[in-house]
């Protein structure tokens, strides 16, 4: 075998892989740090990293980090979140634009709950299907006893209405999906302060610019 020298395959100390860590944790601004985001901006391979010290969440120790399993996003989060980009698209999103710039969390924060995109929508869309007046599944008759709804519209209804009328402002039809400009809200066709009901049939989807031109602001 031919003799090489091979430079760039030199031996990392230690030393420089837990100082490269702590200088992309602080970048971040974090106490901990993720493998994938020292994946991104690290100068060495987080594989490096773990072959040397027999694990990530052991190297995070040794850069005395916080590990990372002791922060886990709760699956609510993960889909207020997929709703508020899916509203602000006007569609539904893809997965590659769970990017920084747009999303709280990435692609793969998805993935590594529900194991694939297409599992997080179907859960997404189980979680958004939860009826208003439930708890555990169970439908509890709404206003048997005179009571009035409440007037805010939750995030699951909003998403409902929105998604019913195709994410476009029913007075004059514009939508995020094809004017980012364009905000969305859901508003009572009869106003609430005149008796109307926060139900579906009585709830449409406005831009910001239909719903505030009204004059019968709630
Ligand atoms: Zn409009």
């Amino acid at each position: 075998m031919k003799f090489e020298l091979d430079l760039k395959n030199e031996p990392i100390s230690s030393e420089a892989l837990i100082a490269d860590m702590q200088r992309v944790a602080k970048a971040l601004g974090g106490a901990s740090l993720r493998y994938r985001e020292y994946k991104s901006q690290g100068k060495f391979s987080p594989n490096t990293v773990m072959r040397r010290f027999g694990g990530w969440n052991k190297a995070l120790e040794l850069a005395g980090l916080t590990k990372v399993h002791q922060y886990r996003i709760s699956d609510e989060e993960l889909f207020k979140n997929l709703e508020d980009i899916w509203i602000r698209l006007g569609r539904q999103p893809r997965r590659k634009e769970m990017s920084k710039s747009n999303s709280r969390y990435s692609g793969s924060a998805y993935d590594y709950r529900f194991k694939t995109w297409n599992a997080a929508l179907r859960a997404f869309a189980r979680y958004i299907n939860v009826p208003e007046n439930s708890t555990s599944g169970q439908v509890i008759p709404q206003e048997s006893d005179g009571t009035r709804s409440p007037r805010g519209v939750s995030d699951r209804l909003r998403f409902r209405i929105m998604k019913r009328d195709h994410f476009k402002c029913q007075k004059c039809g514009r939508s995020p999906a094809t004017d980012p400009t364009v905000i969305l809200h859901v508003d009572h066709m009869k106003p609430w302060s005149k008796g109307g009901k926060t139900s579906e049939d009585n709830l449409e989807t406005l831009c910001s610019k239909c719903n505030f031109g009204k004059g019968n602001t709630e």
